[in-house]
């Protein structure tokens, strides 16, 4: 059986925020839920393959791994096997409690254990010279910290959140569907297992304030498009006393006006008039480091390749470098006045058919074509 592709299950392109993701599998867990679906075995399908392609989704480095490798990726890295979920005895309710403490918790999360902080992503553009030595950057990060005044439990200075009544601090009630005994977030706390009567009035009772806090961020050599740093611990807050999130800096290179790239060879195009190019002569060439003189042989060609060695970009595993090739490119001059053309007329005349070396060969090859 082939599965579906995640991003096709939650109807969302490849390139959405997590905040679409949550969105469209909010949507559709509702509709699917086994709750609003009793007895429908292909809701119930559906909403299996939601949360499995959510669970993978929503995690930034699960993500990853299935962009890169789809399901084949997915196997390996051990998360799922076979068809998905385990969907007996404990590891559904586990799956089902989190997700849905998540998502249907708004804001609120379960205090009964502390909760790890989401992932953050940045996109960070840098130049192409930058990704060639790397370089160090100033970033303007948003992030919910801790509020100080209520250190974070919500309720106002002075006051305290009363354990609630109807989970009994749990944060979820638990209750029978079919087979299964499925947990929901409690109705009264909204997960949190504590009623706040006198909320913070610097958090509104979510113990997080958002804070710009600015981070410098080391971008090493040899970086390129599609490259992530991950920053262990620089996510954002974890609830409850859990660990921070995550921050991934996802970087995209600015295209260069004449270096192009080639793994970590450097690519440029240089042109030359043909006469520079019969007669050979120093050509002046631009690399990352300035410029460098290029001997050129009489009789080059259009397209010849020249390597400077060592003149590429650092390999991001620190050790080698790549080469820069210079292509050169051959231009037939467009305008001549009439002593110009009477000279080439001159040169034609004098050198016969060594003037066209490469053409003997072709119109052999021709001949040979058509006779
Ligand atoms: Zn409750
Ligand atoms: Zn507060």
């Amino acid at each position: 059986m082939s599965k579906r592709d995640y991003y096709e299950i939650l109807g969302v392109n490849k390139n959405a925020s997590e905040t679409e993701i949550k969105k469209a599998y909010r949507r559709l867990a509702i509709k699917f839920h086994p709750d609003k679906n009793p007895g429908d075995k292909e809701a119930e399908a559906q909403f299996k393959e939601l949360s499995e392609a959510y669970a993978v989704l929503s995690d930034s480095q699960k993500r990853a791994t299935y962009d890169q490798f789809g399901h084949a990726g997915m196997n390996g890295a051990g998360g799922f096997s076979g068809g998905g979920f385990d969907f007996g005895g404990t590891p559904f309710e586990d799956i089902f409690g989190d997700i849905f403490g998540d998502i249907f918790g708004g804001g609120g999360r379960r205090s009964s254990r502390g909760q790890r902080g989401d992932d953050l992503r940045y996109n960070l553009t840098i130049d192409f010279e930058e990704a060639a030595f790397g370089t160090e950057k100033k970033l303007q990060l948003p992030r919910s910290q801790r509020c100080e005044p209520c250190s974070g439990s919500g309720a106002r200075q002075g006051t305290e959140a009363q354990t609630c009544d109807t989970c009994r601090g749990a944060g979820q009630v638990r209750y029978q569907q079919g087979f299964f005994t499925m947990t929901r977030p409690c109705p009264d706390c909204h997960g949190d297992g504590k009623i706040i009567a006198d909320p913070c009035p610097e958090c509104r009772g979510s113990g997080l304030v958002k804070q710009k806090r600015s981070l410098s961020l080391k971008v090493p050599a040899g970086v390129e498009t599609g490259s992530r740093l991950k920053l262990t611990g620089e996510g954002e807050t974890g609830a409850n006393g859990g660990p921070p999130g995550d921050l991934y800096v996802v970087i995209s290179v600015a295209e260069h006006s004449i270096f192009k790239r080639d793994g970590q060879d450097v690519i440029c195009e240089v042109p030359i008039s043909f006469v520079q190019a019969a007669l050979g002569c120093d050509l002046e060439v631009p690399t990352l480091e300035g410029k460098l003189t290029l001997k050129v042989p009489a009789g080059t060609q259009t397209g010849k390749v020249f390597k400077l060695s060592g003149k590429g970009i650092v390999s991001l595993q620190g050790y080698g470098r790549g080469d820069q090739l210079v292509v050169l490119r051959v231009e037939v001059p467009t305008k001549l006045n009439a002593r110009q053309k009477e000279l080439l007329e001159t040169f034609a005349a004098e050198g016969g058919e060594d003037i066209h070396p490469q053409g003997r060969g072709f119109f052999d090859k021709m001949k040979e074509l058509f006779d």
